[in-house]
């Protein structure tokens, strides 16, 4: 009797790798235009007809392939490119996995025509479910262009998971930028039914970038150039002033191939801190070079994702390059560069770990803030005005003066947790004096304290959820009005990714297209600080990189610093109950680590007067 198991024929197996490689009509315009730069070619134009759902014609004046090749193409596993596992990684090739074409020739109709310089004429191809249907000699031109119509056309679910026109040309757009960005030195036309949407002559970088992004960005770059031993690092950030509300301008490449990296992101971020405002992105478009062999890029299907043997090092060598250029760009005088300039590691440091570098910063400092705001008593740079940060930009340009700032040393920041780990008595019969709703300034054994309220307000609310999510459910509040919020694909993916204890916390929701629905929230929200608590929530969740196990931990500050914000202490009973609940917790310091308290001792009270 002969067994159940059987090998799955061809076109199915293609099929199924096809679900992988070829999500939308955007990784056809991918893939084919990489194949066309692997085939050298100087030209390459991408014809797309209802956001590829029509047709998507890939042309470019490559390499082309012989007859034969031009059937091997279409095979699974049939890659000009590897040819043994060494080569994996030693690759200067943007394809290497064979897997493209077997693909795309599964769920769609192609049409291929190639012909090489040497030959005189030229193959057509044409392709329908893996099955060649037609093959004949044409004349045409030398290079190779494929014709990919009816995209999906034989997987009903994938082609009704394609969102609109707009968003799905919207993807296509995304994947032709990356791709124009890291090859300047090819031509490129984009055309969108009919309409030119680029036309991008060979150029250096920042003309291609100027390009892309229009003329208005020529004046917003500040080069980056850095070489060492294990990395090259080239291109342009954004001047900090032009930083965006999106984070649309982000170009990561590693040896002209784009790929995302939270990592490398936070340190280029971490470069601007001081700045940009809160919730603003920088721009940039860094060029990494690596020894391929110290990369891997193999760990993601569709390739966005690279590992790298040396990122410790890498972090280090972008912050210090940026901080550096965005100092040299601004002129500051005073300061010495010259002790950072050079990376260039002594033989014996090669193998060691790196370690992520101490920053002359000032983290409270932002250089955004007006410093005359009139209130009584808030003279600019003492600990209260400094602890206040100002979420937008402030009316007026950055000063040499901010700049200088921006690298100074803040003695007392550094100290600020040795400082709080002896906890003041504090006597609570005593009268609490309210300051501007949120400062608290009560007596204790050892002087006069200073207490940050939000701040105490923060640690409140997450010690409160910590024990309730070990114990009981978190009270939830339905929303009278529904909140819609754009959303993101990147912050998507991190919310459904983790769905189960965003409701534990108490946030319930609907998916539509772009939006979040939100309908339920933590009940110890207030709904005008509900929209900062998601900005909290997915700029952890999404785009820092942090282990799963302290996903949890981020969530509860999210909501803690979102509620904790917005505490208006307005009565001696909320100073109060804030203190009584503040001083029950083992911890003296807000959840993100910050003071929460200023004692000035009985001894500096005297010496005042
Ligand atoms: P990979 O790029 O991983 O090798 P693909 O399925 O994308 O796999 O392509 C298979 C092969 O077809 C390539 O290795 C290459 O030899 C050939 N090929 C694909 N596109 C082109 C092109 N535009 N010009 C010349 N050869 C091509
Ligand atoms: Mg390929």
């Amino acid at each position: 009797m002969s067994g159940i198991i059987k090998l799955l024929p061809d076109h199915i197996a293609n099929q199924i790798a096809a679900g992988e490689v070829i999500q939308r009509p955007a990784s056809v315009v991918k893939e084919m235009v990489e194949n066309a730069i692997d085939a050298g070619a100087t030209s390459i134009q991408v014809i797309v007809k209802d956001a590829g759902r029509t047709s998507i014609r890939i042309i470019d004046n490559g390499c082309g392939m012989t007859p034969e090749d031009a059937v091997m193409c279409f095979e699974r596993h049939a890659t000009s490119k590897v040819s043994s596992a060494e080569d994996l990684f030693a690759l200067k090739t943007k394809g290497f996995r064979g897997e493209a074409l077997a693909s795309i020739a599964a769920i769609a109709h192609v049409t291929l025509k190639t012909k090489r310089t040497s030959d005189e004429t030229g193959t057509s191809i044409e392709m329908e479910g893996s099955k060649i249907n037609h093959q004949e000699p044409v004349v045409c031109s030398t290079g190779t262009s494929f014709d990919v119509k009816n995209l999906f056309f034989n997987v009903p679910a994938r082609r009704n998971f394609l969102k609109s026109d707009n968003v799905e040309f919207g993807h296509i757009r995304d994947e032709f930028e990356r791709i124009v960005l890291a090859h300047p030195e090819i031509t490129f036309i984009l055309k969108h039914n009919d309409t030119e949407i680029y036309h991008l002559p060979a150029a250096v970088l920042r003309k291609r970038i100027v390009d892309v992004l229009g003329k208005s960005s020529n004046d917003k770059l500040v080069p980056i150039d850095e070489s060492t031993d294990i990395v090259t690092v080239h291109g342009y950030v954004g001047k900090p002033e032009f930083a965006k509300k999106s984070r649309g301008e982000q170009f990561l490449f590693v040896n002209n191939r784009f790929f995302k990296d939270n990592y490398f992101n936070n340190a280029i971020v971490k470069a601007y801190d001081g700045l940009i405002p809160a919730k603003h992105f920088p721009s940039y478009f860094l060029y990494l070079e690596v020894d391929p062999s110290k990369i891997d890029v193999n760990v993601h299907p569709t390739k966005t994702e690279i590992k790298f043997e040396e990122d410790t090092y890498i972090y280090k060598i972008l912050l210090s390059s940026i901080r550096q250029a965005l100092g040299k760009y601004n002129i500051v005088p005073t300061l010495d560069f010259e002790r950072e300039t050079s990376f260039d590691l002594p033989h014996s440091m090669k193998n060691q770990p790196a370690y992520e570098p101490v920053i002359k910063v000032n983290p409270e400092y932002n250089p955004f803030k007006t410093t005359s705001n009139g209130g009584s008593g808030n003279a600019g740079g003492n600990q209260f005005t400094k602890a206040i940060r100002a979420e937008g930009f402030g009316d007026r340009s950055i000063t040499p003066a901010d700049w200088e700032k921006f690298y100074q040393i803040d003695e007392v920041d550094a100290h600020e947790k040795i400082e709080t780990v002896t906890v003041p008595q504090i006597d609570l019969s005593s009268n609490q004096f309210i300051f501007h709703g949120r400062y608290l300034i009560t007596s204790g054994e050892q002087g006069l304290l200073l207490i940050d309220g939000n701040r105490a307000y923060e640690r409140i609310v997450y010690d409160e959820m910590m024990r309730n999510f070990v114990s009981a459910p978190i009270a939830s509040q339905q929303l009278l009005f529904p909140m819609d919020r754009l959303m993101s694909a990147t912050d998507k993916g991190a919310w459904e990714e983790n769905a189960n204890l965003l409701s534990r916390f108490g946030f319930a929701w609907e998916f539509s297209e772009e939006h979040i629905h939100l309908t339920a929230v933590p009940s110890i929200l207030q709904q005008e600080s509900i929209d900062e608590c998601l900005d909290h929530i997915l700029e952890r969740i999404a785009y820092q990189t942090i282990d799963k196990g302290e996903i949890a931990h981020a969530v509860v500050v999210s909501i803690a610093l979102s509620a904790g914000r917005k505490k208006k202490i307005n009565s001696n009973e909320t100073a109060r109950s804030v203190l009584e609940q503040f001083f029950q917790s083992d911890e003296q310091l807000s959840p993100e680590g910050k003071k929460v308290i200023s004692t000035i001792s009985n001894e500096e009270l005297k010496s005042l007067f």
